[in-house]
Formats: structure tokens, C-alpha cells, sequence
């Protein structure tokens, strides 16, 4: 048992996070400072002995003691995190170099929260760890991509320079339950369109790919890789199944029932084309792969969507 710290632990990863944590017998600390968080994902852990909530801001200093941490504090979604870039740059640089600084007060072991956006728009395919990425950094993704960027950089210097236990996580589009219904990624829009019959909205061509991974199956990669000695990443955790937009609204449209409509909207700027990763790592190190097909999951999905009180009447 120990006590470990989650930052962005009332979003969408942090708060399944936690939860695992907490069934495992930890005493777990959640930072957040509710930006694209929602205290409904925590709500049934309130009163729990062993969680305690903070809203805090990393932008600024925290001093509480932790055995280990989840750096998990960014926002996500490309609508969020594009809301005020200049914030988001200071969560993953400022914040970072905060976090880390307690991780080395603390001695504790942190696992940071990296993203397949490192990549870019990838020339290289699928994408593995030793790949450098192809980065607009001055796009409108930039904020995110290079904040992340720096993050990654902190994390291996903060280890070189000061032994600081870091894991770096590089994870791959991920859903499923607690979904911010309206942060805008394609999941969550796709299912509230479907359940509210409105037309799905595919950006482009509908010809781009992500892959796909449920949220069990990331947590339990977060948790092996943060106790694994070997290695400290990063790590691609992801689905390698990849699939293009419009086989994704199709397979939104038959988990529904729905006889919504699949039209076109314009495509973002700087969106990537295709993104996919290379798990051989991830197996190697952590005996990991994926267990949840996208079918599975997206009714996981769609039954939470449709037991919360989310408006789904158009
Ligand atoms: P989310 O937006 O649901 O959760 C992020 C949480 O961090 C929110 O609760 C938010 O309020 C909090 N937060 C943001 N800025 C903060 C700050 N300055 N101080 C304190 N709290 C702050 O997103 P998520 O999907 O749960 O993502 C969690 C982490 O995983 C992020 O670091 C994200 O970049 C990374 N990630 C997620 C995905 C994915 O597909 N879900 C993919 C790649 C990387
Ligand atoms: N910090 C923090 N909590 C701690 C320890 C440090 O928030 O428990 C912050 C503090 O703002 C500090 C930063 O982390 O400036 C970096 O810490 P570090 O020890 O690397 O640097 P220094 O204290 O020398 O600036
Ligand atoms: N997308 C879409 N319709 C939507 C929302 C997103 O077609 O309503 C596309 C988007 O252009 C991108 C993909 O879905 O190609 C994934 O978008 P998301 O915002 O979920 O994540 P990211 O681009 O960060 O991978």
C-alpha cells in the first residue's frame, strides 16, 4: 500500500485511474483543477478514507507527500486543449517541471502521461519509440504537441541529472466510459450525435486513421509500466487496430441502432492522416496488449452515455 498522487485525476483517464488504485488498497491524493475534469467522475469516491481531492492548479507549486505519481493533468481533447494554448503550453512545461520537482523532493516514482501527438502527422508507419515525429510547432496543434514535447525532454533530464524515477507513457486515442460527452474528440461526438439521431460528422475525407483503445485496457498498461524496473520509457500504449473515420461512424451507427447520417465537415488544420502504434514494447516490457475490441468497448461506451444524465433528445 502506498500513497500515490494523480494530477488530472478527476478527467477522463484519471479518474479510472484512481479508481483502480483505490481497490488495490492505495490511499490516492487527486489533483485538479476541474478545466476539462468533472467532479461527477469522482462523485461515488467521495468519502472514501483513503481519497482525498485538491483543486490545485500545477501551474503553481504543491507540496504534499506521495510514494508515487500520475502525472496526468492536460487537457486532451483538440477542442480543450486549443481553448487557451498558452495554458496548455504552461500545464506540460511549467506544471511539469512543478511535478517533477516534488517527485524528486518526495523520492517518489512518476509515470508522466506522453501522447502519440509527439509524432505529428507520422511519415513513419506504424509508429514506434524511436521515431522523432513530424511536428508542425507552430500550428494550432502546437501547444499541445510541443508542451508534450518539453514534458518528455524534463522527464529524461530530471532522471539524468537527479535520479528522479520517471516512466513516459506514450498513449494512443483512447475511450470509453466518463468521455467528456462534449470535449469534442471524435468518440464522444460520434456516439452523442448517434443517440441524439443527429448526423455524424466526419472531418474530411473520412479516409484518416486512429486507433482505438479502451480505457481498461490503458489503465493496466499505466500500472504495469510504472512498476516495472527495467525501463523508463517511453512506452507506446495503444490499439493497433486502426481504422479510418468513416469506419468508425459505421461502427458508431450499428452499437446504436442508429439511422443517423454520416456527412462532411471540414477538416481541422494539421490533422494527422494516419496514426497507428507499434506495441512490440509494450509486450516485450510489459507483457501487454490489448484486450478490448472496439465493438465491446464502444457499447461499454454507449451504455454509460446512455445511464448518465446527459441530454441525448435533440
Ligand atoms: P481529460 O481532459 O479528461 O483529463 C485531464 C484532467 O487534467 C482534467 O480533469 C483537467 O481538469 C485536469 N487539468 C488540466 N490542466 C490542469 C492543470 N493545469 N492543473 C491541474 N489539473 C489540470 O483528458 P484525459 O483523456 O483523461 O487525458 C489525461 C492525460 O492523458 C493527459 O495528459 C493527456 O494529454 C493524456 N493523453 C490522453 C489521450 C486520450 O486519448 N485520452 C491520448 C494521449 C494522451
Ligand atoms: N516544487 C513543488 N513541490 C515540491 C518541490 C518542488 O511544487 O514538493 C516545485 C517548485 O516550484 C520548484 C520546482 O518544483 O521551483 C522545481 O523543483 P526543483 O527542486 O527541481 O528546483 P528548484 O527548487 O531548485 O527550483
Ligand atoms: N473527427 C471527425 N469528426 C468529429 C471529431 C473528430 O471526423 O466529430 C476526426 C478528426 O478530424 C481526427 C479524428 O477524428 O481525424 C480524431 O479526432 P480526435 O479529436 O478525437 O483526436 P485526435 O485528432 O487528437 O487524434
Amino acid at each position: 500500500m502506498s500513497t500515490i498522487l494523480v494530477t488530472g485525476g478527476a478527467g477522463f483517464l484519471g479518474s479510472h485511474l484512481c479508481d483502480r488504485l483505490l481497490e488495490r488498497g492505495d490511499d490516492v491524493i487527486c489533483v485538479d483543477n476541474f478545466f476539462s475534469g468533472r467532479k461527477e467522475n469522482i462523485r461515488h469516491l467521495i468519502g472514501n478514507p483513503k481519497f482525498e481531492v485538491i483543486r490545485h492548479d500545477i501551474v503553481h507549486p504543491l507540496y504534499v507527500e506521495a510514494d508515487q505519481i500520475y502525472n496526468c493533468a492536460c487537457p486532451a481533447s483538440p477542442v480543450a486543449y486549443q481553448y487557451n494554448p498558452i495554458k496548455t503550453i504552461k500545464t506540460s512545461t511549467v506544471g511539469m517541471v512543478n511535478i517533477l520537482g516534488l517527485a524528486k523532493r518526495c523520492g517518489a516514482r512518476i509515470l508522466h502521461t506522453s501522447t502519440s501527438e509527439v509524432y505529428g502527422d507520422p511519415d513513419v508507419h506504424p509508429q514506434t519509440e524511436d521515431y522523432w515525429g513530424n511536428v508542425n510547432p507552430l500550428g494550432p496543434r502546437s501547444c499541445y504537441d510541443e508542451g508534450k514535447r518539453v514534458a518528455e525532454s524534463l522527464c529524461v533530464n530530471y532522471h539524468l541529472a537527479h535520479d528522479v524515477e520517471v516512466r513516459i507513457v506514450r498513449i494512443f486515442n483512447t475511450y470509453g466510459p466518463r468521455m467528456d460527452p462534449n470535449d469534442g474528440r471524435v468518440v464522444s461526438n460520434f456516439i452523442m450525435q448517434a443517440l441524439r439521431g443527429e448526423d455524424l460528422t466526419v472531418y474530411g475525407d473520412g479516409l484518416q486513421t486512429r486507433s482505438f483503445c479502451f480505457v481498461s485496457d490503458l489503465i493496466e498498461g499505466f500500472i504495469r509500466l510504472m512498476n516495472q524496473d527495467t525501463a523508463i520509457g517511453p512506452v507506446n500504449i495503444g490499439n493497433p487496430t486502426e481504422n479510418t473515420m468513416i469506419e468508425l461512424a459505421e461502427a458508431v451507427l450499428e452499437v446504436t441502432g442508429s439511422s443517423s447520417k454520416i456527412v462532411r465537415a471540414p477538416l481541422p488544420e494539421d490533422d494527422p492522416k494516419r496514426r497507428c502504434p507499434d506495441i512490440t514494447l509494450a509486450k516485450s516490457l510489459l507483457d501487454w496488449t490489448p484486450q478490448v475490441d472496439l465493438k465491446s468497448g464502444l457499447k461499454e461506451t454507449v451504455d454509460y452515455y446512455q445511464r448518465t444524465q446527459f441530454d441525448t433528445q435533440s
